[in-house]
């Protein structure tokens, strides 16, 4: 089931993209087809509830791997239209956003979920807007070109820990905690704690990691699992 509404949304994420991709006719048309794909994370959230908590294991993997896609798609239109238009984007406009819409950048994990970038683009489009309508120094067009460089500085950061296959490795354990964190008992308590973390191989030699997690407070035991496919990747470079 998990893997069947994955397929069904990656298929509706990468067909709108590329149909987006296709009316790009200046920066305010780039930003709003990127508000557009963005919108798409709604859907997937709510399809997926319908079948598992977005609390639980198979709820939480399936989130993940949609919110890579659409992040991946959403770098490919912005990459896409920035590459064809080759408009010079202003030192000055960049700076000016980097300090109102991301003044907390430092702060953004090394290996970050895709969530965090999603909520990271969501605010800044919102902080985008409300500028907008303050007005500033500089001219709507000129910004708009800034605010496509700006999106896409955040995108390049994430995945580029996604591509290579050692820092996708990493970023898949970090991950594991970030899945522990939003995890929820039965007892209705988010606070399990991982007692245990064990690299493991399943009959055939796979890599995968196995969790165990008691909840801090209800005592409840249990155990989780992820697989590492990049982790014979570390040995080859
Ligand atoms: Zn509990």
């Amino acid at each position: 089931m998990a893997r069947r509404i994955v397929e069904q949304h990656v298929r509706a994420l990468d067909q709108a993209a590329d149909e987006a991709g296709r009316k790009l006719t200046s920066p305010a048309t780039v930003l709003a087809a990127a508000c557009g794909l963005l919108g798409h994370r709604q859907r997937y959230f709510g399809a997926t509830g319908e079948h598992f908590s977005v609390q639980e294991y198979d709820g939480i993997q399936v989130i993940d791997a949609l919110d890579e896609r659409l992040l991946r798609n959403l770098r490919v239109l912005l990459h896409g239209y920035a590459e064809r238009a080759r408009k010079k984007v202003d030192s000055k406009a960049a700076e000016f956003l980097s300090q109102k819409l991301t003044p907390r950048a430092k702060e953004m994990p090394q290996y970050p979920v895709g969530y965090m970038i999603y909520f990271w683009m969501v605010t800044a489009i919102q902080g985008f807007d409300a500028l907008l309508d303050q007005g500033s120094a500089f001219e709507r067009p000129e910004l708009e070109t800034a605010m496509i460089h700006h999106l896409l500085g955040i995108l390049d950061k994430y995945l580029v820990t996604r591509e290579k296959p050692v820092t996708r490795h990493f970023s898949d354990v970090a991950r594991e905690y970030s899945v522990v964190m939003r995890l929820k008992c039965s007892c209705g308590a988010e606070k399990f704690e991982v007692k245990l973390q064990a690299l493991c191989q399943t009959p055939a030699g796979e890599p995968y990691d196995r969790l165990d997690l008691q909840c801090k407070e209800c005592g409840g035991q249990r155990s989780i699992t992820f697989d590492l496919p990049h982790f014979k990747d570390m040995y080859q470079v």
